[in-house]
């Protein structure tokens, strides 16, 4: 239902919660976090209900530890019913990669029983096949860039999504792309974001650009790579969001 992320950010946690604040006005069952930093700790937090309580959890769970990058959402469940594990970010097997994901899946039941015969999945929902699929992809020997085409060229063209991978081997580069649903890339000197909603990011800035369906993109601290849906790299105009804070 939301989805934010930043990379490249001092402290990435207060502007995850608060984003995810900020996006509770469109209504949600469920809300997660994950946090990372490239000296290899991260943690997954996630709650049923109230972004409050999830806050507190994720404070409390976090302490000793400065996240420079993290994604987060609010769950409005589609497959799979209101439960901590069906909360996002899903993660695969090993733990490597995380991912929240708005929208829906068509094929993911073909997608399991073609490529995920004996991984195990945990959850009930659309997405975590997405991020198995990721993972068996890079466990095959393609990149994490390779292996997130590659899984995003599986899904049946009905399929709506907003994705946000980040692979914990390489936490501040957040893999994104997006079909039928909303996301925005947020750019500042001081890190950058991907949004939903660019009103959840204006904490951090006011410049975003706005992604086309099939588009791919990479988000590092200081740099913002997009392609469009035939892999070619292409340049996307900033505009300046006119909001009071
Ligand atoms: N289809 C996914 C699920 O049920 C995502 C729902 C959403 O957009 O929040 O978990």
């Amino acid at each position: 239902c939301g989805i934010v992320g930043v990379t490249g950010v001092g402290d990435a946690l207060p502007y995850l919660l608060q984003g995810l604040q900020k996006l509770e006005y469109r209504g949600y069952d469920s809300a997660g976090v994950y946090l990372a930093n490239p000296s290899g700790q991260d943690a997954l937090i996630k709650e049923k209900g109230r972004v409050s309580k999830l806050a507190e959890k994720a404070i409390a769970e976090t302490k000793g530890f400065q996240a420079t990058a993290g994604i987060a959402h609010t769950r409005w469940a589609t497959h799979g019913n209101v439960t901590v594990e069906n909360a996002h970010p899903q993660r695969s097997e090993d733990n490597r990669f995380f991912l929240v994901h708005n929208g829906v899946i068509e094929n993911y039941k073909e997608l399991t029983e073609t490529y995920l015969q004996g991984v195990h999945l945990v959850s009930e929902t659309d997405t975590e096949v997405a991020v198995q699929l990721v993972d068996k992809f890079s466990k095959d020997g393609l990149t994490t860039a390779e292996a997130f085409r590659k899984m995003i060229s599986l899904l049946d063209g009905n399929s709506a999504y907003g994705f946000l991978l980040v692979d914990q081997k390489d936490p501040e580069t957040l893999y994104v792309a997006k079909k039928k649903s909303p996301l925005l890339v947020g750019i500042s000197d001081h890190g950058n974001a991907v949004t939903s909603d660019a009103a959840a990011m204006i904490d951090l800035t006011k410049e975003f650009i706005e992604l086309r369906d099939g588009d791919m993109a990479l988000v590092r601290p200081d740099s913002v790579t997009i392609y469009d849906a035939s892999g070619k790299q292409v340049e996307r105009k900033p505009f300046i969001l006119e909001i009071d804070p």
